[in-house]
């Protein structure tokens, strides 16, 4: 499955992040997710879970910000979201744009629990 790729990537790129934070726990990723990456976010919410459970990774929350498709105009340098080809610029009404995102598939950020503190001291 394709999602299942993803997401063990991506757990593949927390654990590398954990070593540099030695004693702590990575409680969170946030992936960045494209319209046109050709994921979807269920599926890959699914996978990520079924991989992190039962593991010393848990608990790993996943968050996931879906970007939608946007073109940015030649004429006003606008950027909106454009569901479908062609569509003109909500600003100024130019049909003049160009591809400006919505093929993301990437980590966003990472939240880092600084393990002292859960300790308890
Ligand atoms: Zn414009």
């Amino acid at each position: 499955m394709h999602e299942m790729g993803i997401a063990n990537a991506v757990l593949d790129a927390v654990r590398v992040e954990a070593l540099r934070f030695p004693g702590s726990h990575v409680c969170k990723v946030a992936l960045r997710i494209g319209e046109l990456a050709g994921v979807a976010p269920d599926s890959l919410s699914f996978c990520f879970e079924a991989l992190v459970r039962g593991t010393e990774m848990e608990p790993l929350t996943l968050e996931i910000q879906y970007c939608p498709r946007r073109h940015q105009c030649r004429r006003c340098g606008c950027s909106f979201s454009a569901g479908i080809e062609g569509l003109p610029c909500p600003e100024c009404g130019g049909v003049d744009s160009f591809f400006a995102g919505g093929d993301e598939l990437e980590i966003a950020y990472l939240e880092v629990e600084d393990g002292a503190r859960t300790a308890g001291t």
